[in-house]
């Protein structure tokens, strides 16, 4: 068997289902395609991949290069349109299986059927290596349940799917000649790095605290080492595997105890569960406007308040401090992204969209799954059984910056000038207050 490993978002070795499955072959060859898609802009003025992402995605493939490497592998790194590479490389190469790890977001799944449907002499094989469940053991993929409590109540009894071994060793690379180069990452330290290696580093300093004992009390704080676990980035990329995050957190409840904060972070890796199967289910319209309720929110697109928005530069000092952190780190808390969403879509009236592909330019973590997931239940056209959210940014500001440190730190100034210097029909507006929080 001449197997083509494709990898997505699951740039590990340990607790890899379809690695382990692609070491059964005779010869194997490892691919990794950069959507070049990925680096143009939108017709909101968003690009696809940031510069934070962008590093952090280098870096972990560096890491699994190295690591591949001491296995007599090789890592290629190819570009261009995803399902079109692999696509000629299966008219070229000798291979005669396909594997990969589940993908749940429409355009990965539409790329998989189009490839089965155009080699039908070749295996493609997808395993569930980026879930905490497998996809035969989910009894309702025709009926998908309408919100996250349902969800949840549906796997109380669902057994999690098997942790893998690594493999002990993988199959020769094919003779077949690819190009592997691949552009090292700028030469710093930058925290969260790429990585399996820097991802168990995490791990182990974060379990190495008592944090996980006071979760609950913390994750909505907007900053604080170890308020939350912190884990996003390297579970996006797949530098860790959310089946060996909980093996772990079942190791610290073993020594530590078992309390609602430990409890509440399975709780939260279950929204993160819950996110990658709806996608899954609802394809495309996780991507609309109307998103998966068919509603039409009553949101426009005012170009001003949306650049407003991204630089922040809004009347409320609360938001302009997330934004400002999230374009400096590529990362916000989840309080705090909950909070410039809901000013987006309620405050501004703004397409969700613009917001949210603003998000995948910057986020770190970016994860379409995730990320349009949670933006449309805010927006009201998601899978908020209230209809969408809607936070008081002056109350948010008292109940999570009471003394004014984060919006210090993060320069969020109030900019109490009106959000609009133009009317509907272009005609310069009169000079008129926002109030201001
Ligand atoms: C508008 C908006 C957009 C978001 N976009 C993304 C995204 O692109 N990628 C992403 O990983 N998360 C996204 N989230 C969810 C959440 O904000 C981040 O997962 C979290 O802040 C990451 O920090 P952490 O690892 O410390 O989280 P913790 O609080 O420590 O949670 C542990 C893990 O649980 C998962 N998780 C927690 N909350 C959520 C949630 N609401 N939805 C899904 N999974 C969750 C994450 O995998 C996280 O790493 C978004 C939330 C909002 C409100």
């Amino acid at each position: 068997m001449n197997t083509l490993y494709w990898l997505t978002d699951d740039l590990r070795i340990e607790d890899n289902p379809a690695l382990t499955d692609a070491a059964l072959g005779e010869t194997l060859t490892i691919i990794f395609c950069i959507d070049e898609q990925c680096f143009r802009t939108d017709r909101f003025g968003n690009r696809g991949m940031g510069k934070h992402r962008w590093r952090f995605l280098r870096e972990s493939l560096l890491d699994l290069q190295h690591d591949l490497q001491e296995y007599g592998q090789t890592l290629h790194l190819l570009s261009g349109e995803p399902g079109e590479v692999v696509s000629e490389l299966l008219q070229k190469g000798p291979f005669d299986k396909v594997v990969r790890t589940r993908q749940h977001s429409i355009k990965d799944v539409e790329r998989w059927h189009a490839l089965i449907g155009d080699f039908p002499e070749i295996a493609f094989v997808e395993h569930d290596g980026s879930t905490l469940f497998s996809l035969p053991t989910l009894s309702f993929d025709n009926e998908f349940p309408a919100t996250f409590s349902q969800f949840r109540r549906a796997l109380e009894t669902a057994p999690f799917r098997p942790v893998v071994s690594q493999p002990t060793q993988l199959p020769k690379p094919s003779s077949f000649e690819l190009d592997s180069r691949l552009a090292p990452p700028p030469n710093k330290t930058v925290f969260p790095s790429g990585g399996a290696s820097n991802g168990k580093h995490h791990l182990d300093a974060y379990f190495g605290t008592f944090s996980a004992s006071t979760y609950k009390e913390t994750r909505n704080d907007l900053s604080g080492t170890y308020s939350s676990t912190g884990f996003s980035p390297w579970l996006a990329h797949g530098c860790l595997s959310p089946m060996y995050i909980l093996e772990r957190l079942r190791q610290y409840e073993a020594t530590n105890g078992v309390n609602e904060s430990t409890g509440w972070i399975v709780f939260e890796l279950m929204w993160r569960e819950f996110f990658r199967w709806h996608a899954r289910h609802h394809g495309e319209s996780l991507f609309e406007f109307s998103g998966v309720t068919g509603k039409r929110p009553l949101t426009s697109f005012y170009r001003e308040r949306f650049l407003k928005w991204r630089d922040g530069t809004t009347p409320w000092g609360i938001v302009n401090a997330c934004m400002h952190e999230l374009r400096e780190t590529g990362y916000l808390s989840n309080r705090g992204r909950q909070i410039v969403a809901s000013c987006l879509v309620n405050e501004l009236e703004l397409d969700w969209r613009c917001g949210a592909g603003y998000f995948e330019e910057q986020l770190v973590d970016y994860d379409p799954c995730s990320n349009q997931g949670n933006w449309q239940y805010i927006a009201g056209v998601g899978s908020d059984p209230r209809g969408g959210r809607h936070f008081d940014l002056v109350v948010q500001a008292k109940l999570w910056d009471a003394d004014g440190d984060y919006r210090e730190r993060w320069a969020g100034k109030e900019h109490p000038q009106p959000l609009d210097s133009m009317d509907y029909y272009d005609w310069p507006m009169e000079a008129k207050h926002v109030d201001s929080p």
